[in-house]
């Protein structure tokens, strides 16, 4: 066998599968992207597990026509220009694979507005390649929409579980996110149907509220602690044993608002300036 360099269609459906797995890894790639714009709305809709179609709109600052086709090149980015930033990384996404993974498995458009300018732009691909790209009044921000997830990979497509159980790991995965930034409105809507609408007011009691109802959040106990030798703070809202459920779902861990997998506390513990340090008005 003779070594031959990867198509770059095929390099990229295959770093898809590394980013993409299941519609809620789009929906986090796509959140991400909005809250790294500095959005305080972020509304998603699914439909049909996600699958058949998915949007995430923002408010955030968009994306200047002239760049839009590019952000679905691979390793573009506007996070990331040296090495000495990658060791500060301050955005959740920084490494440009996202967009060009999504739409190389899907059918997908991207309008965006920057507040400069006074119309928008709006660009269409399907599966990857750009079928269509011109001006499009839109509001401030950026909405993406994809159908179709995984139409071209029946593999991929076999794997998902039911369209329920792909729903429910995004309705859990917006709720994180919307712990986590208090001060960013999130609403999702699945089927149509409105399932969450937070505040958007900074108040986690209040998030808490919108999301698990008035039992959870009212006997949730905040905590507050400092260690003034290290500098590590610590703050959240625990549940007390009266409402202690048989599994860790309703256990959630943001570090510098980067939400972990609970056995990896303890290493972003140990790595804390690694995180997110956010740029505009988190409180
Ligand atoms: P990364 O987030 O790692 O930079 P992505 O592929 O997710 O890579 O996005 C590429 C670029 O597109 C981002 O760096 C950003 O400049 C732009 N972008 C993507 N989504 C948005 C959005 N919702 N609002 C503003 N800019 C965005
Ligand atoms: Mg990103």
């Amino acid at each position: 066998m003779s070594i031959k360099l990867l198509p770059p269609e095929l390099a990229t459906k295959i770093a898809a599968g590394e980013v993409v797995e299941r519609p809620v890894s789009v929906i986090k790639e796509l959140v991400e992207n909005s809250l790294d714009a500095g959005a305080s709305q972020v509304l998603v809709e699914i439909a049909e597990g996600g699958v058949g179609q998915l949007k995430v709109v923002d408010d955030g600052q968009g994306i200047p026509a002239a760049e839009l086709e590019l952000a679905f090149q691979r390793h573009a980015t506007s996070k990331l220009e040296n090495q000495e930033q990658l060791e500060a990384v301050a955005t959740l996404g920084f490494r440009g694979e996202a967009l060009p993974s999504i739409a190389s498995v899907s059918r997908l458009t991207m309008s965006s507005r920057t507040p400069d300018s006074l119309s928008g732009h709006r660009l269409e691909l399907q599966w990857g390649e750009i079928v269509r790209s011109g001006p499009h009044g839109c509001q401030m921000g950026t909405t993406v929409e994809a159908w179709d997830l995984f139409g071209n990979m029946p593999a991929r497509r076999k794997f998902l579980k039911s369209n329920s159980a792909e729903s429910s790991r995004v309705q859990e995965l917006v709720s994180r996110y919307a712990l986590a930034f208090p001060h960013v409105r999130f609403q999702l809507s699945v089927d149509g149907r409105a399932v969450l609408n937070t505040p958007g007011n900074g108040r986690t009691r209040e998030t808490l509220l919108a999301l698990y109802g008035a039992e959870v959040a009212g006997a949730m106990l905040e905590v507050h602690g400092e260690d003034p030798e290290s500098g590590y703070q610590v703050e959240g809202f625990i549940s007390p044993p009266s409402l202690h459920r048989a599994n860790r779902s309703y256990m959630t861990f943001f570090v510098n608002h980067r939400w972990i997998q609970n056995r990896m506390l303890s290493f972003a513990l140990r790595r804390p300036t690694t995180g997110y340090f956010p740029t505009s008005d988190i409180p």
